[in-house]
């Protein structure tokens, strides 16, 4: 019989957000509401869904495989050359063409835990051997103990800032200080997946890194602020000897036609950005409200969810607010009491406080 390798079938497989859809398919019901994906709750930019009309009628050509209008684009907006830039499947397929690239069996690579389950689920599926290292205390990146585990196998390092699923940053100093003690044979993945959110005062300036000419993949997606989930399409920044192994592993078209037109329209859109930040912020405002005022414990973040502690079982919770049209994320193991919510429009995040206190 057929037997699946053992570092196969080992792998945890990802558990994304439960589709709408599925949801009212399976209860018959209607209206529900999903705050599990991080998704806009704005929805796409205008300006996107118009230049993805415009595209529809060369669907029968093949898309630019070097994606050079984005490219280019993206590349203008960074102030890099656009040999520095690469395009993927989202974010996310960045993450395991670079881990392929760098990673041979047996290296490790170093994450943080609770973190991206995709760092580690690329990592093992590649052969090489995760290392999870605990947050802090304050649910940040431990960006010392991370730094200690590095051994002459190190060959990655993934740094999600902010952190998904505790919204929490690893400030300017601490990142300045890892890189001045870094060995200089190892890629650093900054995911940058909610940058857009983030950026204020301490929150690090991963472009200066850049500059000084560190082995440093920085990684933005359209699927977070920019509202383009569904279309899957993000982008990479590093120097050339990076971009040009990944370049190598990625597949020659990977990213569609309507998703690189509309994704350069979406930078554009510099105004739809500005409303999904700003509605972010009151959204958050609110829930962090009403969580003080239910005192249920969560972590302060900078992103567009919020991290909390039910003190009871999250799966229990997170079924029982499915049966109210309520979807969320319950995280980590069968056993803990921790959910992720995202930010919605206003209506949302009543309906979820409203569930919420119902179900506890
Ligand atoms: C959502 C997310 C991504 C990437 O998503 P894509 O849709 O693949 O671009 C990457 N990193 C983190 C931490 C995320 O939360």
């Amino acid at each position: 019989m057929l037997k699946v390798p053992q570092y196969v079938d080992k792998i945890t497989p990802y558990v994304t957000g439960k589709p709408i859809e599925e949801l009212e398919r399976e209860l018959g019901i209607s209206r529900s509401v999903k705050l599990a994906s991080n998704e806009n709750p704005l929805g796409p930019s205008p300006l996107a869904i118009d230049e993805i009309a415009k595209h529809t009628g060369t669907l029968h050509r093949y898309p630019d495989g070097g994606a050079y209008a984005l490219r280019s684009a993206l590349a203008k907006a960074h102030g890099v050359d656009i040999e520095e830039v690469i395009v993927g499947q989202g974010s996310n397929e960045l993450i395991d063409i670079a881990v392929r690239a760098f990673q041979t069996p047996g290296d490790e690579t170093i994450m943080g835990s609770p973190s991206f389950a995709v760092y580690y689920i690329s990592s093992a599926k590649a052969g090489g051997v995760p290392v999870q290292v605990p947050l802090t205390k304050d649910y940040r990146l431990d960006l010392k103990g991370m730094a200690e585990k590095i051994t002459s196998k190190t060959k990655i390092i993934c740094i999600a800032n902010p952190n998904n699923p505790t919204g929490t940053i690893v400030t300017k100093d601490e990142l300045r200080e890892f890189f001045a003690g870094l060995p200089d044979n190892i890629l650093v993945i900054m995911d940058e997946a909610y940058y857009e959110y983030a950026a204020g005062e301490t929150y690090p300036d991963s472009m200066e890194h850049f500059r000084e000419g560190r082995d440093i993949l920085i990684l933005r997606t359209f699927s977070k602020a920019y509202g383009l989930a569904g279309l899957r399409i993000g982008y990479g920044i590093a120097n050339k000897t990076i971009t040009g192994a990944m370049n190598k592993i990625r597949e020659p078209f990977n990213t569609s036609t309507l998703a690189q037109m509309a994704a350069i329209a979406a930078l554009k859109d510099v105004q739809h950005l500005r409303r999904a930040v700003e509605i972010n912020a009151q959204g958050m405002a609110y829930i962090c409200k009403e969580l003080k005022a239910l005192g249920i414990d969560f972590v302060p973040s900078q992103t567009n969810f919020v991290y909390m502690d039910l003190k009871k079982n999250a799966m229990e919770i997170y079924n029982r607010l499915l049966k109210l049209g309520m979807i969320i994320r319950p995280m980590g193991l069968a056993d803990t009491t921790t959910i992720r919510v995202t930010i919605g429009l206003p209506p949302e995040n009543e309906q979820f406080i409203r569930t919420l206190k119902e179900v506890l």
